[in-house]
Formats: C-alpha cells, structure tokens, sequence
C-alpha cells in the first residue's frame, strides 16, 4: 500500500475529477503534502500533537472474556481512546499542520453525523484556524449535540438545504464553497475519499493506527503477526490506516461495511466527490442514500483503494445489519466493559459471526480496530437495546 499510480490512480479508480481550480488547489495540496511527509520536522511536530493533544499511541487491548467466548485471540486497536473519541483526529491533526504550511487560515469541512466536524473544530482550535463545517440541515436536527459542541469550539457550521440534506449534499456543498475560497481556505476532507491526493494523504494521516498495532502485536502476540486484522469501513480510513501497517505481512485483510452502505461489497463504478471509484447506485446510474444505524457508514461510496484491494483480493468487504452491530456492542459491553462506537461494532459484530460459522479457526488471532467510543450513539442505543 504505496503510493498511487500516476494521476492518483489506484488501478482503475480514483483519479482528480474536479474543476479546473480545485484541480490547481489539489495539486499545491499534494505538493504541499509530499514535501512535508519527507520532512523530519513537520512528521516529529505531528507526532508530538498526537501524543500530547490527542493521547497516541492507543493501546493494544486483548479482550480476555470475549476471546475465551469466541474461541479466538481478539485484540483491540482502542483508537475510542483518543481526544474526541475516534481516530478522526488523527487525520484532522495532519490536514491543519498541512493547512498552517500552506498559509491557509481556515478548515473547511463537511460533516454526517458530526464527528469529523467536532474533530476539524477541535484542531482548528488548537491551532488557531477559523473552522467552516457543512453540515445537512437533517443531519443538524438529528444530531443538535455535536452541532453544539462544533460552535462551543469556535467553528462556523452551515445548514445545507439542497438534496436529501445529509452527508452526500453537504460534501457537494463543501467542495462548491471551497472553489470560491482556495486562497485562504484548506479543504480538510474526513475520510479517503474525494480527488488525488485525499485518498492517499489521508491514509498516511491514519498509518499511524497500523503502524503502532504492528509493534504492539509483534511485542504481544506469540506469532508476531495476527492472522486477520478486521476494520469497518464507511468511506475507509481507519481500515486503510489499520491495513497500511500490516500490507507487507501475510494478514489477512477483512473491511466490514454496512448492509446499507456496502459501496465496496455491493457499488458500481462511477464518479463522485472528485473520485473514481464504488459507489450504491439505482438503475439509472444515480448515486442512492446510504442507510446505517452507524452514522459514519452512511455513506453511498467507499474510498478508491479499498476498491482496488477487493479487485486485487488482497482484502475482503462483508457487511452486516443495524441488529448484529448493536448485539456486538451490547456484548462487548458486557464482556469487555467498553461501549464502543456502532461503527466499530460492525467490525467485532463480523468476527463474531465469523468466530460462530468457523470462518475463523479456533485459535487464530484477530486484530480489530476499534474506531471510536459509542458516547455519541448512546441515545441510540437507548431506543434499540
Ligand atoms: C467516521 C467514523 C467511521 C467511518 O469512517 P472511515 O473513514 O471508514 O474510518 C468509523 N468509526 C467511527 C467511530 C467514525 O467516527
């Protein structure tokens, strides 16, 4: 898991399929990146953010209870143990110290269910950047906490009426405004989606996950190597950061998706958010809506290297439902003592269904990413459990 072929490509997909000046905007933005990710200063300055704002390196957790029920060794990444509570600030860490390089003074940023924009406000705080986070005007409704927590931050957030008035139309929107503002403004884009360099640049934003369970597997596990490393995917970040560190051992790769928002186990080709890639589309070729009890998987595409690494069969897309990711989380509660986040129950709710029909060996070992804490989804939870 390298860099993409040449014009951001990743075997047939992805590429830089946007206006002329945000073309202009995405190349400064690669030049810019490439730069800073050979220099010792800006990598150390980064990593220091991480451990003293964000609290990296995660721990590696083995789930004792869980792996005696299960009959298999799982271990957690626990990236819910990061400020903000996902492995979102990570990513946003990297894209504002890029946006202070480049003499931009403002993040622009699109949001779902908020987590990207809590985590985009926080790091602009931090940095002392303005924040403008685009934001579906029902989305805004469902999730009025995390729309407070972004102004109580300092960040401008925007209703976005157009469409369905969710996470597809206020990415569409996001990119719009950032045409008219790339003098002044980085466009700080969530997962690994969107034109060339985002999905490669994001990715190196979350290596930091993989590369950190590489050690703490080779120090923890007897076999060095767990045998399958298991993320849930939404656009794909944190399985890509996750898989990054593991790409040049055998492990074998497993993206759990939603059954509702499964763009790499059951999208078409086509060409969104400035990307070729996989995307859930009607008959007539239009994009349809996601639908996941897991705000952050509600998304109709998934990023143009894990379409890549499906077409390659180096890794594998499952899905499962709203009911087996919330059992998962109750169960990990209960055995575990941690309320993870209704994304990542979507990973553990697939190992243990592939523990049950011995997809899973007995015996064989599982690294998990555990993408976030389920504080946002309680009230959710609430209603369902
Ligand atoms: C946003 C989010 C996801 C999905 O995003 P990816 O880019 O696929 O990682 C998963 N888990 C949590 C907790 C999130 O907030």
């Amino acid at each position: 898991m390298g860099e993409p072929q040449a014009r951001g490509r990743f075997g047939e997909y992805g590429g830089r399929y946007a206006p002329e000046s945000l073309v202009e905007a995405c190349r400064e933005v690669e030049e810019t990146f490439r730069e800073a990710w050979a220099d010792p200063g800006f990598r150390g300055g980064l990593a220091r953010l991480l451990a003293v704002h964000a609290g990296r390196p995660t721990p590696l957790t083995p789930a004792w209870r869980l792996s005696r029920e299960l009959g298999v060794q799982l271990y957690l990444k626990r990236e819910d143990l990061t400020h903000t509570g996902s492995h979102k600030i990570n990513n946003v860490l990297g894209q504002a110290l890029l946006a202070t390089r480049m003499g931009r003074r403002r993040l622009i940023a699109e949001t779902g269910a908020g987590q990207h924009g809590v985590a985009t406000a926080t790091a602009a705080a931090l940095l002392g950047l303005e924040a403008t986070v685009f934001m579906g005007e029902r989305d805004m409704e469902r999730q009025a906490l995390n729309v407070f927590r972004m102004r109580m931050l300092g960040a401008e957030v925007v209703p976005v009426t157009t469409g369905s008035r969710t996470l597809k139309d206020a990415t569409s929107e996001a990119m719009r405004h950032w045409v008219g503002a790339t003098g002044d403004s980085h466009y700080c884009v969530g997962s690994v989606v969107g034109p060339d360099p985002y999905p490669w640049m994001v990715r190196e934003f979350q290596r930091v996950i993989g590369d950190e369970a590489r050690g703490q597997c080779a120090a923890e596990l007897r076999t060095g190597v767990p045998d399958h490393v298991v993320a849930c995917v939404g656009g794909g970040s944190n399985a890509a950061g996750t898989f990054a560190g593991f790409a040049d051992t055998p492990a074998r790769f497993v993206g759990v998706e939603a059954e509702g928002g499964a763009g790499a186990a059951r999208g078409r080709l086509g060409v969104l958010h400035g990307c070729r890639s996989l995307f859930l589309q009607d008959d007539d070729g239009q994009i349809t809506e996601a639908h996941s009890v897991a705000a952050g998987l509600d998304y109709p595409g998934v990023g143009p290297e894990h379409a890549h690494l499906r077409d390659l069969g180096r890794a594998r897309y499952v899905t499962v439902t709203d009911d087996e990711a919330v059992g998962a989380a109750v169960r990990l509660a209960r055995t575990e003592g941690i309320v993870p986040a209704l994304e990542s129950a979507h990973a553990l709710a697939w190992v243990i269904r592939a523990a049950g029909s011995g997809e899973l060996p007995a015996g064989s070992t599982v690294l998990m990413t555990l993408s976030g804490r389920g504080d946002k989804d309680i009230s959710t939870l609430k209603e369902l459990v």
